[in-house]
């Protein structure tokens, strides 16, 4: 990996939750390739210990830990561990994040007959499953802040990075309860850096558009590789005109956690979307 600007955070401990998942499993290797000595926490211990060990084999510092973002105790417990054997956090990613399909509804558009029909329509929705939705993404970034904040008081260079989406703007449809999750970190994040300000610590996010992962090539690709209908819809609405290649959220990343770019900016959320989040359709 290569990194598209310098930002030097050697000597940083930079704590990053759902950092066995996708973008913050990158994330975790380009704060490790900046000099930082990463936590990589994850509810799943072992693709947290796949991403330590492959930063470790690159020579970078990390370490994996098994972490619940919405179990304050088990925070608390690994917030020691970190202490001892990285050292206090300077560097927060709230990363863990994500929908469920109990908050999903079937269709786009609620059409006659579909209170009837054998498709989960927004009367379908289970409370439950829009409860783990918010709280995954909300009380999950609200946890992990308050056990790893106390680290930054008094503490000169510290940062919080929350990752919203598109969906905090505009909602996308079928998932209600992870865009009003994602409005809510886009609206904490503004909350926290007020709150925090005086500590000189910043807080601020990102907000990634379209990227094409491995993840969710089946829904944006047919097999024989042509683009899938919902596809097109991304593509007409995201002016540039491409999905983002996930290496393109680092330069935010790295500038966003920068001291010196970015020293008078916090509360702020960078979209990083083509210009999907500008676009009005028209
Ligand atoms: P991912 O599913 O690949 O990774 C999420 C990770 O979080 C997983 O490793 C999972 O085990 C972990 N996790 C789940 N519940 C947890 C819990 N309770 N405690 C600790 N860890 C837990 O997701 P991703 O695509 O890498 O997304 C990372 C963040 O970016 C999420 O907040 C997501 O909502 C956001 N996001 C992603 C995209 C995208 O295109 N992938 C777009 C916008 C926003």
């Amino acid at each position: 990996m290569k990194l598209p600007i310098n930002t030097d955070l050697s000597g940083k401990v930079a704590v990053v939750t759902g950092a066995g998942g996708v973008l913050c499993g990158m994330f975790a290797k380009a704060l490790a390739l900046a000099g930082a000595k990463v936590a990589v926490l994850d509810l799943n211990e072992e693709v947290a210990a796949e991403v330590a060990k492959a930063i470790t084999e690159e020579g970078g510092i990390a370490q994996a830990y098994k972490a619940n973002v919405l179990e304050k105790e088990n925070l608390e417990e690994v917030r020691r561990m970190i202490n001892q054997e990285l050292g206090s956090c300077d560097l927060l990613i709230n990363g863990a994040g994500g929908n469920n399909p109990k908050a999903t509804t079937t269709k786009e558009y609620y059409e006659t007959g579909d209170l009837e029909a054998d498709t989960i329509s927004f009367f379908d929705l289970d409370p439950a499953g829009v409860e783990f939705v918010f709280n995954l993404n909300f009380i999950g970034t609200l946890l992990p802040t308050q056990i790893f904040a106390k680290d930054m008081l008094g503490k000169a260079g510290c940062n919080i990075l929350n990752i919203s989406s598109m969906n905090a703007y505009t909602p996308l449809t079928k998932i209600p309860a992870y865009s009003g999750a994602k409005a809510a970190i886009s609206n904490f994040t503004q909350w926290l850096a007020v709150h925090f300000s005086k500590e000189g610590i910043r807080v601020n996010g990102i907000a990634p558009g379209f990227f094409s992962t491995k993840q969710n090539a089946k829904l944006l690709f047919n097999e024989d590789g042509t683009p899938t209908p919902r596809t097109g819809k991304i593509m007409a609405a995201t002016p540039l005109g491409r999905f983002g290649e996930s290496e393109e959220l680092l330069g935010t990343l790295l500038f966003l956690l920068n001291n010196e770019a970015a020293s008078f900016i916090t509360g702020i959320v960078i979209p990083v979307d083509g210009g999907f989040s500008a676009y009005s359709g028209v």
